[in-house]
């Protein structure tokens, strides 16, 4: 059977998406059988191949699990589930051991320890890193080397998945189509278990640091499909985006800052001094505030490496430096210009301790999920460890569940045509309806939001659904996840972590709990409006 024939039967477990969840579940249910679909070449187009800062793990001398979970709390404002990040910190161990035994060269000292990299509101050094920035490009390269060399994964590259396939009140697999061939009739591909690993949802904002392909797919899908949504609004904008006019905006990890990196305006004043008493080692939210503030009140913002790392930082932070360089930015004798981006969604599918959704027969990971470890922040450093440790739980979960299957059929590869894929991605960049709606999104969700502008988002959004020419089921997933965000951020009239209001600008009791919805919910507050 070839993927053009309308029904493909994928043996066991089916993973759609192929970041760091989704691979390393992958690995984790070996020797079942698994079939993994990505819309591009395994590494491209995944955020976890961009993560520069590290994975958080307790794997220091004097940490602890509950440290970890509590500097977790701490930043997640009140709704992290606690005993659920005791149990994430408490895996991170054996999950980094995992890895490292997949070919992950993680920074050592010359007795073999772990170098662990400070972030903002941890309280210890606590992030396992490699090659100084470079933890997600070589995770991720050497988990691929690993999937490629293991006989029970099959990979599909060049496939998107646009629908959940539902049949006898659970899901059955999805539905897919080529990359690029929107007009084209998806293919049904069905399977025993789903995995969701499609990733988040930055890139449904215009200044984003996510990859163009991360656009709130995945949430869309399950949304439409009747799963339940969790902390929809709980954006993350990270506060050191290079602003040098790329889209997405490259990334200036915050571990700049943990090496003394300090913010300035165009004036020279060192603001964040009388924002926190942490100043630039404040949480996430209230470092992208200030500057945002400084933006809005017409100053430029620059990261300033040149005291604190000088010439150091070619070789202690390579992909920034490569950033720079690319920008025409020497950062040892210059400041880099810098902005918030949307970054991370805290929110997502819904799911339990297991990874299950609220739909039968779909398990959901990483960034496209909820589990409760973020609450309204995330701590810097905790999502790579949160898709590894709920990819392994997955795993386990289905293989309990699910008979080993004794041979799969051969690989069924779609050919990766790249002038295709990049002519895809242009029109992706370019699409009238699909920027328009990152600007709604940057505008009137963004960093600040208010009854207003909410309100207007929400309108604005229902108004693209119904006069955008081409409503692909592509573009309805980002509509909807769009929708979702917009109606639980009107809904939480308080301040919380990365949902700042400015007309609740302060935290309220009464709304110390998860936000849960359904689409059919939130088009409600939507129509309201
Ligand atoms: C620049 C940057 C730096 C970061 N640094 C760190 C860090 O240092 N530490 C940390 O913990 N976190 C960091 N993060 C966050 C972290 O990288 C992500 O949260 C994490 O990698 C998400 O992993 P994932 O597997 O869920 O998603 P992703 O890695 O984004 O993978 C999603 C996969 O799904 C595919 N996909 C998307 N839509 C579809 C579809 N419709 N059908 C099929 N497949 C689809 C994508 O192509 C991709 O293969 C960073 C993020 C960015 C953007």
């Amino acid at each position: 059977m070839t993927i053009y024939d309308n029904v493909l039967n994928a043996e066991g477990a089916l993973i759609v998406g192929a970041g760091l969840a989704g691979l390393f579940c992958a690995l984790k249910l070996a020797p079942r059988p698994v079939t993994v679909l990505s819309p591009k070449p395994l590494g491209l187009g995944a955020s976890s191949s961009w993560a520069q800062g590290g994975v958080a793990a307790a794997v220091g001398q004097g940490d602890s699990a509950e440290a970890h979970a509590r500097d977790t709390d701490i930043a997640g404002a009140g709704i992290v589930d606690f005993e659920l990040a005791e149990s994430v910190a408490a895996e991170a161990a054996e999950r980094i051991e995992d890895l490292a035994k997949w070919g992950t060269p993680f920074d050592r000292d010359e007795k073999g320890q772990f170098i662990l990299s400070k972030e903002a509101a941890h309280s210890v050094n606590r992030v396992v890193r490699v090659s100084g920035d470079r933890a997600g490009r070589e995770i991720m390269a050497a988990l691929i080397e690993e999937v490629r060399n293991t006989p029970s994964i099959r990979i599909v590259e060049g496939i998107t998945a646009v629908d959940l396939a539902r049949a006898d009140g659970r899901v059955i697999g999805v539905y897919a189509r080529k990359l690029g061939d929107r007009y084209a009739e998806p293919v049904l591909i069905r399977a025993r278990a789903t995995v969701l690993a499609a990733g988040g949802l930055g890139g449904l904002y215009a200044v984003t640091t996510n990859p163009p392909g991360v656009r709130g797919h995945a949430m869309g899908m399950a949304a439409r499909a009747g799963a339940l949504i969790a902390d929809s609004e709980f954006v993350q904008f990270h506060p050191t985006a290079m602003a040098v006019g790329q889209d997405p905006a490259p990334l200036a990890t915050e571990a700049l800052r943990g090496e003394g990196a300090i913010l300035v305006n165009d004036l020279g004043d060192r603001f964040m001094l009388d924002v926190h008493k942490d100043a630039e080692l404040a949480p996430r939210d209230i470092v992208a505030r200030a500057n945002f503030r400084q933006i809005q009140e017409g100053r430029k913002v620059f990261l300033d490496t040149r005291e604190a790392l000088g010439s150091r930082i070619y070789d202690a932070f390579p992909t920034v430096a490569n950033y720079c360089k690319e920008a025409g930015i020497d950062p040892a004798v210059e400041m880099i210009p810098v902005t918030p981006a949307a970054h991370f969604h805290m929110g997502g599918v819904k799911v339990d301790d297991r990874g299950r959704s609220s739909l039968a027969g779909l398990w959901v990971c990483g960034e496209a999920s909820c589990t409760g470890l973020h609450g309204a922040n995330r701590l810097a450093s905790n999502s790579l460890l949160e898709a590894v440790v709920f990819g392994a739980r997955i795993a386990e979960d289905i293989s309990g569940l699910e008979p080993i299957n004794k041979s799969l059929p051969p690989y069924l590869g779609i050919e990766w045509d790249e002038e295709k894929g990049e002519e895809a991605e242009r029109m992706l960049r370019n699409l009238t309806a699909v920027q328009q709606l990152r600007h709604i999104m940057t505008n009137y969700v963004g960093v600040e939001r208010s009854e207003e502008s909410l309100k207007t988002a929400l309108r604005k959004i229902r108004e693209l659904e119904e006069t955008a020419r081409d409503v692909t089921r592509s573009y309805l997933n980002m509509t909807v996840s769009a929708t979702l965000v917009a109606a639980a951020a009107l809904q939480r009239t308080e301040s919380r972590g990365g949902h700042y209001r400015s007309d609740y600008p302060e935290k309220n009791p009464k709304f110390r709990d998860h936000t849960t919805l359904t689409l059919t919910e939130a088009l409600k507050i939507r129509d309201a409006c």
